[in-house]
């Protein structure tokens, strides 16, 4: 069956009957190779954000159902952390491959429990299967160095081992893409995980386990768990035989979890908030920028840690900036991301909904315009009229906190110091943009920015080759990339004496 949009012809199945009928809308969680239920039979109901309609439920596992499936990973850590790179790598390009295969349903799956529209979630598949490809090749890449010796008689060489069992604790707002990025890093080092995704979202995370099945990854190698997060956490920072956690999601919950790891001294990558600068020069080419300014900002409904925070615009092209993306931002689509016209979809929940609105209403007591968009959208339930807010100054509450949502805050620099000195003047360090022709300014912008990743004149930046992460309160560490892979590795030295004849 093919099925692509609401408005074109299918099958009188629901498109969650037709998900089911294939086996990619799994109801249980995936341990050890096998699909199972909670023993409390305790459920936990997944929504679709656009009608609130139901669209299955997943178990809430216990503490002794997670320590259960850290047993079966520890099982399939031992036997996968001894395959050969090539096997590895074999096993992920046909997990990507299926992906691929499957791309049209994976991506319904991710607009119907996520709301981003259909074309979006397309991408992400796209994105999301191409961590698998990239870290299948650092496994064959993983080889051990020699080292020129220091000491009479001795041969040194370093090898990378694989940490151990993973635990991979992700977020709505990516719910494909941000389970390879991790996942695909520590099967290829030859780690087994076990992954909790966010409640919104664990259909995605179950489709990428039906597939692995598909694709021949042993029993215990690729975990999912689902059910109360604090409770799954504890007990999976709490085991020592979990040595890595890697985590994507908001800076608070972050810090928790690195203080859970700290008794077991875990490896920790975070992933965490980003407040990213996007500033545009007077030089720049204004079309490029505006276009580029949209994008990041309202992309995946701007509840994404790139997503521009504050753009920052020089005082002498300010006014037509403002002008222009705020008639760009009226024309934008909001609706059921399986709606094929659309550019935005709901937002996540009532909470982020709630955000959007305190963050304008605080704005705009301290003196912004709002010169587009401002209240929920007609829909009803979280659809959020795409804003625009001008003249917005750092007393604001949106200019130094991440809104996570359809809100953009256009502020006004008159020099290359003073918005080098707002850009940096917060807490996070994700990402930043730079819009200049100016080569000169371009390198010193990109070196004094405070930020893991600077994007100079384009918005697109990331995928497998790159490392991503942030400094300060965005996280640790980086994902992709060799730093990657080797987040999920050990460094092991071994000298051998040789005497001589
Ligand atoms: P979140 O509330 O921190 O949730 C992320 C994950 O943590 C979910 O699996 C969630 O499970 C779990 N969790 C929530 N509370 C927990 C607790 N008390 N103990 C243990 N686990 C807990 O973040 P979010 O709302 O999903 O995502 C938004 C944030 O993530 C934003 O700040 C955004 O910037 C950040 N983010 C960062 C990146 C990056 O790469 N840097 C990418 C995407 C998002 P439940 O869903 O079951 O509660």
């Amino acid at each position: 069956m093919h099925i692509t949009h609401r408005d074109k012809q299918y099958s009188d199945m629901t498109l969650v009957d037709h998900l089911k009928s294939c086996g990619l809308l799994r109801e249980q969680a995936f341990v050890d190779g096998s699909w199972v239920v909670s023993s409390t039979n305790k459920t936990q109901i997944v929504t679709n954000p656009s009608d609130g309609s139901i669209l299955g439920t997943v178990p809430v596992f216990s503490e002794a159902e997670v320590t259960e499936a850290i047993d079966a990973a520890d099982v399939g850590f031992r036997e996968w952390s001894k395959t050969l790179p090539h096997e590895r790598a074999k096993r992920l390009r046909l997990w990507a491959e299926l992906m691929r295969a499957e791309c049209e349903d994976l991506a319904i799956l991710i607009t119907l429990e996520q709301g981003k529209p259909l074309a979006e979630a397309l991408g992400e598949i796209e994105y999301a299967a191409s961590f698998f490809d990239w870290f299948a090749g650092e496994a064959e890449r993983l080889a051990p160095r020699g080292v020129t010796s220091h000491l009479p008689e001795r041969t040194m060489e370093i090898e990378r081992t694989p940490v151990g069992v993973a635990a991979l604790i992700t977020p709505w707002n990516f719910p494909s893409a941000m389970i390879t990025r991790k996942a695909g890093a520590a099967i290829a080092a030859g780690c087994s995980v076990v992954v909790k995704p966010a409640s919104e979202t664990p259909f995605s995370a179950l489709a990428l386990a039906a597939l692995a099945e598909h694709a021949g990854l042993p029993k215990g190698v690729f975990n999912v768990i689902t059910g109360d997060a604090p409770t799954l956490a504890k007990v999976l920072c709490g085991d020592t035989r979990v040595r890595a956690l890697s985590f994507t999601g908001s800076t608070t919950v972050g810090r928790t979890l690195l203080e859970w790891c700290a008794p077991s001294i875990k490896k920790v990558s975070l992933e965490l908030g980003g407040h990213a600068p996007f500033i545009v020069f007077d030089d720049a080419d204004m079309d490029a920028a505006v276009a580029a300014a949209v994008d990041a900002k309202f992309q995946t409904t701007g509840q994404d840690c790139l997503a521009a925070n504050r753009i920052l615009v020089h005082d002498s092209v300010y006014d037509t900036f403002v002008e222009r993306f705020a008639e760009r931002t009226r024309t934008l689509r909001v609706g059921d991301g399986m709606d094929s016209d659309i550019e935005l979809g709901p937002l996540m929940n009532e909470r982020a909904v709630e955000k959007c609105e305190a963050h304008i209403s605080d704005a705009l007591d301290k003196g912004a315009r709002i010169l587009a968009g401002g209240e929920r959208h007609a829909l009803g339930g979280t659809f959020f009229t795409p804003t625009v807010l001008a003249d917005v100054t750092p007393d604001m509450a949106i200019a130094r906190e991440e809104t996570f949502g359809p809100v953009a805050a256009l502020m006004k620099f008159r020099s290359e110091a003073d918005v080098l000195q707002e850009a940096n003047a917060t807490e996070y360090g994700l990402a930043a943009y730079i819009f200049t022709n100016d080569g000169a300014r371009q390198a010193r912008m990109a070196r004094g920015l405070d930020f893991g990743m600077v994007a100079v004149n384009c918005v697109k930046m990331t995928g497998g080759p790159i490392p991503f992460g942030g400094t300060k309160q965005s996280g640790l560490g980086r994902e992709g990339g060799f730093e990657g892979i080797a987040a999920f590795t050990e460094t092991k030295y071994i000298c051998t004496h040789i005497p001589s004849i």
